[in-house]
């Protein structure tokens, strides 16, 4: 992706990005971590690789730049004024391939969240984040089902089918 943008361009991008020097799907990784939960990360051959996977849970988290994903009403994601004939069909393949993705993992029975770039440092995202994830241990207790000493058998890649998770 990153081959197609000018330097212009990227510094463009950038210089919407608050903080710099932090990338948005990190400082979600540390709150969520920070919350509790455990997670895989990229979901392998899960569709649109997702950021965040909690295969226990059959649930997702994307984290999204608002430019690239075409975040609606988001002042994040306005076009450049010059390009836009080659930044919209761009940027409107990026969303129509991501609602294709989320489409595709619920009907393998995956709830995805998406997290925006600009939603980052938004007070209310912890607790929306802990609302879609539920109470962690209290699931993982029930659903994974293990002896003393042994891992659960949790292989989310080699399988994405619902009955691999027992
Ligand atoms: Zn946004």
């Amino acid at each position: 992706m990153t081959d197609i943008i000018s330097a212009e361009q990227r510094s463009l991008v950038m210089s919407r990005i608050r903080n710099k020097n932090t990338k948005p799907e990190l400082q979600i990784r540390r709150l969520v971590h920070a919350l509790g939960y455990r997670f895989r990360l990229h979901g392998c051959n899960l569709p649109g690789r997702p950021d965040l996977v909690f295969p226990g849970l059959r649930k997702i988290i994307f984290v999204h730049g608002c430019f690239w994903h075409r975040h609606e009403k988001c002042s994040y994601a306005k076009l450049p004024k010059s390009n836009r004939k080659f930044w919209t069909p761009k940027l409107n393949a990026n969303r129509k391939r991501d609602n294709r993705n989320m489409r595709l993992l619920e009907d393998m029975g995956w709830s995805c969240f998406v997290v925006w770039e600009c939603e980052l440092d938004d007070p209310s995202l912890s607790i929306r984040i802990v609302t879609f994830l539920g109470n962690y241990r209290t699931h993982q207790n029930r659903s994974l089902n293990t002896r003393k000493g042994q891992q659960p058998a949790v292989q989310v890649c080699a399988n994405t089918r619902r009955e691999t998770i027992s």
